[in-house]
């Protein structure tokens, strides 16, 4: 079944090793069986043609079965409308509309989800409206941070339409017999209004949040309120607590705290009385910030190091929860990760990336000295620019079957490695041969294949549009294809003479 020429030398300079020292099996952490974190919600907003956005009822129904085994307990999605037109609105057209297939879906992700036996929570940006209700007069203000099809709730036609849209969604979920458990709203990406009105936002959208609960309520009695704290500054959760503490004590139960890019722990600035501490983590990129490895532009990512750092960081914090913020499936082993460490199952990142092989890639049977060898290929793209692809390629060989199972997980894998290993070879400066840019056309054909046959992606919006990508040729290469499609077309001036 498989090749076993480099593996086998791995494998047997590995036991020598082994022999030599005290194992790490023998040294390794017991797993508490004790969660860490009272809940663990997977965050997968299905959006910017991501893989949640184009996944069906049953590979989601298995993706959350799978998150469930690492330690998941609730789900949430977002709405979120760009390009969207109101689906409740009822137009008149005969044929069904973006936003209402991806409604449609969201809805049976949510079913499945509390089939599992999940808790549902719906992310929410308040102000945050379908394309065609963004009309003149009821616009927000926008810069900086504040961008999206925001309408202003300090105008009442806006304000009205908010409530609307968001009576319209719990009643549709009740309908369906989904049981909101909480609303986690977000002030901003998208939303907020730098109108002298709404000033402070993050007041303006208390005021906003607390009547959307009271509309939610009337659909989902128990629901409660979470809320999200990205991109929150330190003056603004102070406003929000002393609001919250003077205008509604006990009513925001639970914060998730931002954890800024290369950084593992939360702010420890004021809530609101009794609000839990809980933490939103990013688990769409790699261990290293900088360069950044994210969104899956490079292929699967994996923070072996960070993850887990975080996750005792967190505790050492008295975090009562998380949050994982995940933009696709390319994140898969970044899921175990977290929650395989945060529920107790797993003392450590060795321990879950052997159970994630063993799972996965060689069957639970497997009694071989490969799932460790393939916790260690994994660990390594954890810094993916500083990895020696030439090994990497070759132990690849020894590990994977000879002929590639129709496994997207182990599949994603083989094409970050050859993405990676072109990125090498293209490397950095200005100048641009034919051999190099072959190497270009070859890596983007590879991201291709990944996104069409692997991922099954259509047009990816957003961040993770191509122009979001991160190697570090890619501006020097997006240049010369502009100065040699210029030279080509010749400018209009010259032409006339
Ligand atoms: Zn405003």
């Amino acid at each position: 079944m498989k090749h076993r020429t480099v593996g086998k030398a791995i494998a047997l300079s590995t036991l020598a090793l082994l022999l030599l020292a005290p194992t790490s099996k023998c040294l390794a952490e017991q797993p508490s069986g004790k969660p860490i974190f009272k809940d663990h919600v997977l965050y997968a907003p299905a959006h910017f043609g991501n893989s949640y956005e184009v996944m069906g009822r049953y590979e989601m129904q298995q993706l959350i079965a799978e998150a469930k085994h690492w330690g998941f307990n609730r789900y949430a999605d977002w709405f979120d409308t760009v390009d969207c037109s109101d689906p409740f609105a009822k137009h008149g057209h005969a044929h069904v509309q973006l936003a209402e297939a991806l409604w449609a879906r969201k809805l049976a992700n949510f079913a499945s989800a509390q089939a599992l036996g999940l808790k549902c929570d719906l992310v929410i940006t308040p102000n945050h409206v379908f394309i065609d209700q963004c009309l003149p007069g009821r616009l927000a203000k926008q810069g900086g941070r504040v961008f999206g099809q925001l309408v202003c709730p300090s105008v009442a036609e806006g304000r009205a339409m908010i409530l609307k849209n968001y009576e319209n969604m719990f009643a549709d979920m009740a309908r369906k017999g989904i049981r909101l458990s909480a609303i986690c709203p977000c002030p901003y990406d998208y939303g907020g209004c730098l109108c002298d009105q709404c000033q402070p936002w993050i007041i303006t959208f208390a005021k906003l949040c607390r009547e959307i609960h009271a509309v939610c309520k009337k659909y989902h009695p128990d629901v409660k309120m979470h809320m999200i704290g990205w991109w929150w500054k330190v003056e603004e959760h102070e406003k929000f607590a002393d609001w919250v503490d003077t205008n509604a004590p006990g009513w925001v139960e639970r914060i998730y705290m931002h954890i800024p890019y290369g950084t593992t722990t939360v702010s420890s600035v004021r809530l609101p009385k009794g609000c839990e501490r809980a933490a939103f983590v990013h688990i769409g990129y790699a261990d290293q910030a900088t360069p950044r490895d994210v969104y899956g532009h490079l292929g699967p990512v994996i923070a072996a190091v960070r993850l887990p750092k975080t996750v005792h960081s967190l505790a050492d914090q008295h975090v009562s929860s998380v949050m994982a913020y995940s933009e696709g499936v390319f994140d898969d082993v970044n899921k175990s990760l977290l929650a395989g460490i945060g529920s107790g199952q797993f003392a450590d990142a060795d321990q879950v990336l052997r159970s994630y092989a063993k799972r996965y890639f060689l069957g639970d049977s497997d009694d071989s000295d490969d799932a460790a060898e393939w916790a260690k290929w994994l660990r390594q793209w954890g810094i993916p620019y500083q990895v020696n692809t030439v090994a990497a390629i070759e132990q690849w060989k020894s590990l994977a079957p000879a002929v590639m199972p129709d496994n997207w997980r182990l599949r994603q894998w083989n094409y970050k490695m050859r993405m990676l290993d072109l990125n090498q070879q293209i490397g950095t400066g200005k100048t641009w041969t034919p051999e190099r840019l072959a190497l270009v056309d070859r890596l983007w054909k590879t991201r291709e294949q990944l996104h069409s046959r692997v991922w099954g992606l259509g047009p990816v919006r957003h961040v993770l549009n191509i122009r979001f990508t991160s190697f570090p040729w890619y501006g020097e290469w997006t240049r010369y294809q502009a100065a040699t499609q210029e030279s080509q077309l010749g400018s209009p001036a010259s032409e006339k003479e």
